[in-house]
């Protein structure tokens, strides 16, 4: 019989740095939109694996003279060629045990949001447009928890991982949640943040005993800064767009909008426009790139982390 040691070895031999597994009871009060078994009606586990984020890859952006490979090695071609081959061998592993294994959809790493809700096509059916909660699968699988960002936190590597989930018939031991919170709520990702997204009402949901908690992001401001549009974060704009002025905190975009601008701008700033094109080859799809370099919710949060001597490195599965 499969065991949750050999999914969680194949996953980490395969290239993943993370590999942890929840039951699907855990999911019990999730909606259907992001529920397991909306997804597979036979799931009885959900692995979620991640890659880390090089640290590497920021230090063009913290130099000024480099922006690319942030969003080329640690977005794109770079880090989910690591976590493609460690789904290849987990779904090789599963199938070849007699189980299937069902990858939850990337839309909404795209949206940076669950899909939201939408009425069944007919009288019996499932909602579409399914996927699961990404931040909140990586918690159930025992990997960490939610930061006040609201960007997910490990023990290994704070802020600096990428996830993808399989959702898989077979039954698997799960791991314990996390115990000891990573958050201290130092508001370094508040501070540091040049979109001034971070830090609104607190938001939570509460599983078995444990409640994830974080401060709501206003998605609008981030992707209008994370595109290159702000000038507090983006040295392009002044220089080829001179007459736009865009104060962040007047922005009121939501994130749909903030994402059409930015695809709408970035052909019209020579650099940014150098970066998508870059990002297009690297399997990136042609998206104006990540100029902000997430300097706040991950570069500042992961300082502290280190400062504070919590972050273990290494592999866990
Ligand atoms: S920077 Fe501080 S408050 Fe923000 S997520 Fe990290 S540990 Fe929590
Ligand atoms: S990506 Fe940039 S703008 Fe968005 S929350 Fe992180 S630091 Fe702020």
């Amino acid at each position: 019989m499969l065991t949750a040691r050999q999914v969680k070895a194949c996953a980490i031999q395969a290239g993943a740095d993370l590999c942890g597994i929840a039951d699907v009871a855990r999911f019990r009060d999730a909606p259907p939109e992001t529920h397991p078994q909306s997804l597979f009606p036979e799931a009885q586990s959900v692995i979620v694996y991640a890659s880390r984020i090089l640290k590497g890859s920021y230090r063009g952006i913290q130099e000024g003279t480099e922006w690319s490979s942030y969003w080329t090695y640690s977005y794109g071609s770079g880090i989910y060629s690591s976590l493609g081959d460690a789904t290849t061998a987990l779904t090789n592993l599963l199938e070849d045990h007699g189980h299937e294994a069902v990858v939850s959809p990337g839309v909404h790493t795209l949206l940076d949001e669950a899909p939201p809700a939408r009425p069944p096509l007919g009288p019996g059916r499932r909602p579409p447009c399914i996927a699961l909660h990404m931040r909140l699968a990586a918690a159930l699988a025992g990997l960490g928890e939610p930061g006040w960002s609201k960007v997910f936190l490990t023990p290994e590597f704070g802020p600096r991982q990428r996830f993808e989930i399989l959702v898989t018939d077979a039954v698997l031991e799960p791991d314990p949640l996390l115990e000891e919170p990573i958050c201290d709520h130092c508001l370094q990702c508040v501070r540091h943040c040049p979109g001034h997204a971070l830090g609104g009402p607190r938001e939570s949901t509460t599983v078995g005993d444990r409640t994830f908690a974080w401060g709501a992001v206003d998605c609008g401001k981030c992707k209008v800064t994370h595109w290159g549009l702000n000038p507090l974060a983006s040295p392009f704009v002044k220089k080829d767009l001179p007459g736009m002025n865009m104060g962040i905190d007047k922005v009121t975009y939501d994130w749909y909008a903030a994402f059409r601008l930015g695809f709408a701008l970035a052909p019209r700033i020579a650099y940014l426009d150098l970066v998508s094109k870059g990002s297009a080859e690297h399997g990136q799809g042609g998206r104006p790139g990540s100029i902000c370099g997430a300097v706040g919710c991950i570069q500042a949060c992961n300082a502290h982390l280190e400062s504070r001597g919590g972050l273990k490195g290494g592999n866990k599965g």
